[in-house]
């Protein structure tokens, strides 16, 4: 059976490293087009890859709470989770 969740995307794997390696610095310490490519990166990411969404507990340390989080374990983007605020 064809699993399209296995499929190979060398180019959102590539995107996905060039997205990490530009968050590593804080975006207030940055230059305009070097947060406009940040920007693309993460966007080419969210429109190009076949998103495997997974679910992700993470404790906040606040209270002894924490918080449930989706997550792609392809590209890393996180989805934004509305219960947060
Ligand atoms: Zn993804």
């Amino acid at each position: 059976m064809h699993k399209e969740s296995e499929q190979s995307q060398p180019d959102v794997e590539i995107m996905c490293r060039v997205n990490q390696l530009l968050d590593a610095i804080d975006s207030n310490n940055c230059n305009d087009d070097y947060n406009k490519l940040r920007k693309l990166s993460a966007a080419y990411l969210i429109k190009h890859c076949n998103h495997s969404i997974v679910r992700d507990y993470i404790d906040t340390d606040v209270d002894g709470g924490g918080q449930t989080i989706y997550y792609c374990e392809k590209c890393m983007h996180t989805l934004p989770i509305s219960v947060y605020n």
